[in-house]
């Protein structure tokens, strides 16, 4: 049998918790034991942990957030702070070290496991979908929903006013969620990192869809999904150059954490549980410093390497179909 240590650093996201109680029952099933660090990789520094069971994860798979509690620790970097870690895991008696994380939590993985000889497994969980190895992580479907639901609520004002509404949705520097988020809201047009070119281009084309859309449709309601980190000065400066072009009244709305929160939908909840439970297969496999995801319905086994510094594309078939409907649609 084997003993587990399992920690969720970087950003939250939905079905960690779920994660966490796939690792846990999977690892019982076993005869293992698991304890959690708390903070991210500040609880493996400090030693603060506690010990998981069945009790312990119990009606845990539909809570938001992360029990564990999440951190950044830019400390260990340091070489220093991979050999205290490896210290307190051998001091712990641990066998293997899941970490749930985005790809900053891999390469923390990575870099431990330089100075510790035990096993590093790597779970994708983060909102963004920014992870290469896995086509969902955990956390991005109830972002998703969490997004379209409050669009949905800002199209019922934006109806009543007829105004247009710019909607800043998160992802850091990937679109996967501003453009799921802009399709399924039926927006009418949507600002991207991997396709954005230019502040003209783009207000250009903002400027001949609105005119377009104000003769096709009665209403002249417009909503723009626009992702964070892609517009040079933010909301505020896409505002006001939208103003001054269009004489409409705009107004933007940063959604902001909300997306973070929440009880993870089903999809997150069991893409969860299955990558937990492979996690735990994987170590009595042999397998080290990998990540698990899922791609076709396969779950699959990536070397952390190759996940922490490649880039991951937007779905091609996604980008058509948005292309058709928002961006391009008078085209
Ligand atoms: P998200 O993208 O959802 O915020 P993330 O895992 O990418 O998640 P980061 O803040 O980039 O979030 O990284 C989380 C933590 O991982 C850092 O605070 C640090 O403790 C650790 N970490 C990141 N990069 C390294 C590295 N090169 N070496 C060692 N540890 C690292």
């Amino acid at each position: 049998t084997k003993n587990f240590a399992v920690l969720s650093s970087g950003g939250d996201a939905p079905g960690m918790n779920a994660a966490v109680r796939a690792v846990v029952l999977a690892c019982e099933r076993e005869g293992g034991q698991v304890i959690g660090y708390r903070y991210g990789y500040n609880g493996l520094l400090s030693q603060s942990c506690r010990n998981l069971n069945a009790k312990t994860v119990h009606n845990l798979i539909q809570q938001g957030g992360t029990v564990l509690h999440s951190g950044r620790c830019p400390e260990f970097k340091s070489e220093q702070s991979a050999k205290t870690a490896a210290a307190n895991l051998n001091e712990k008696a641990i066998d293997c070290l899941i970490v749930i994380g985005g790809d900053g939590s891999f390469r923390g993985a990575a870099h431990l496991s330089k100075y510790w000889s035990g096993q590093v497994i790597g779970l994708p969980g983060t909102i963004d979908n920014d992870i290469p190895g896995t086509d969902a992580t955990i956390g991005y479907y109830t972002a998703i929903e969490t997004a379209v639901t409050s669009i949905d609520k800002v199209r019922d004002t934006a109806d009543a006013f007829e105004r247009l509404f710019l909607v800043e949705v998160m992802g850091r520097h990937a679109g996967f969620l501003a453009l799921k988020a802009a399709i399924a809201s039926a927006s009418d047009y949507v600002i991207l990192p991997e396709l954005f070119e230019s502040e003209d281009k783009s207000l250009n084309e903002i400027e001949l869809q609105l005119h377009k859309h104000r003769k096709d449709v009665e209403h002249d309601s417009f909503i723009i999904v626009v992702a964070e980190n892609v517009w040079p000065g933010g909301l505020d400066a896409l505002s006001s150059s939208l103003a001054q072009r269009t004489g409409s009244e705009i107004r933007p709305v940063i959604l902001g954490h909300v997306q973070r929160g929440g009880s993870p939908v089903s999809q997150d909840r069991i893409l969860a549980t299955k990558l937990g439970c492979e996690a735990v297969q994987a170590a009595y496999d042999g397998d080290n410093c990998i990540m698990i995801g899922e791609q076709k319905g396969e779950l699959v086994r990536t070397p952390l390497s190759e996940v922490c510094d490649a880039s991951k594309p937007l779905t091609a078939s996604t980008v058509k179909t948005m292309k058709l409907l928002l961006n391009n649609r008078y085209a």
